[in-house]
């Protein structure tokens, strides 16, 4: 089997106790290994390819909440508008106006995370604290209305050091703390906040997650780099 079961059940205990959603991360991995989490009761998974997420949409039950966690390019997100559960990783206002004009003529309100860039690797997509104060800004003003941003996502340094990694999920539930203060819609959809992964998810949580993307702890190692 490919599936880690044991290591699901024992994950998905810990983070429900701390009303954490778990997303598990499917890129790269075949279609039977969703369906064997999905028959346990699963439906949060994630995918970083465009062209990957819709064939697995189009082959498997129309109940998965699917998360987009990739980077997105703005010609791309018509292809994903009509199903997406949640993106987590918009980095410009470019994509939050076309990510809004396609869940428009799809007649549905698409849920995103902004993702901001808390490490030290250069290669991270993400906004500094200066472009994500400019995007909130910027998504008030326009009254996007088939948009809906519900927090932040981020993704800390690729290291054994556990105490950095600490201090940037810290750094990031401090932004979303300022962040959600923006917000002047009640009830507020800003609750979200997406960190952690296989290596590093219990000091995310530790550290105020409430959304972790785990891939390689439930799937197996993957074989490229991706
Ligand atoms: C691949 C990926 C993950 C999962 O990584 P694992 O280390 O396999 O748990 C989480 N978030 C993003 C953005 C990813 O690309």
């Amino acid at each position: 089997m490919a599936v880690n079961t044991e290591a699901y059940q024992t994950v998905k205990q810990e983070l429900d106790a701390k009303q954490v959603t778990l997303v598990a991360v499917s890129k790269t991995k075949p279609v039977e290994d969703i369906v064997e989490l999905y028959d346990s009761g699963h439906r949060d998974f994630g995918e970083n390819y465009v062209q990957e997420l819709v064939d697995k949409q189009a082959a498997l039950p129309k109940d998965i909440r699917w998360h987009f966690i990739g980077h997105l390019q703005s010609n791309k997100v018509k292809y994903i508008a009509p199903f997406v559960q949640l993106i987590h990783g918009v980095d410009s206002l470019k994509l939050l106006k076309e990510i809004n004009k396609e869940a428009g003529k799809n007649n549905r309100i698409i849920d995103v995370l902004l993702q901001v860039h808390i490490a030290q690797e250069e290669t991270k997509f993400g906004l500094n604290e200066e472009e994500l104060n400019l995007i909130i800004q910027e998504f008030e003003n326009l009254k996007m209305t088939n948009v809906r941003v519900c927090g932040l996502m981020g993704m800390a340094s690729f290291s054994d050091d556990l105490e950095k990694v600490r201090s940037e999920f810290r750094y990031l539930k401090m932004l979303f703390n300022k962040s959600a203060d923006k917000f002047t819609i009640h009830p507020s959809p800003f609750t979200i906040l997406s960190m952690g992964m296989s290596g590093d998810y219990k000091v995310a949580v530790e550290e105020g997650s409430t959304m972790v993307r785990i891939g390689s702890l439930l799937f197996g190692a993957r074989n490229s780099s991706k």
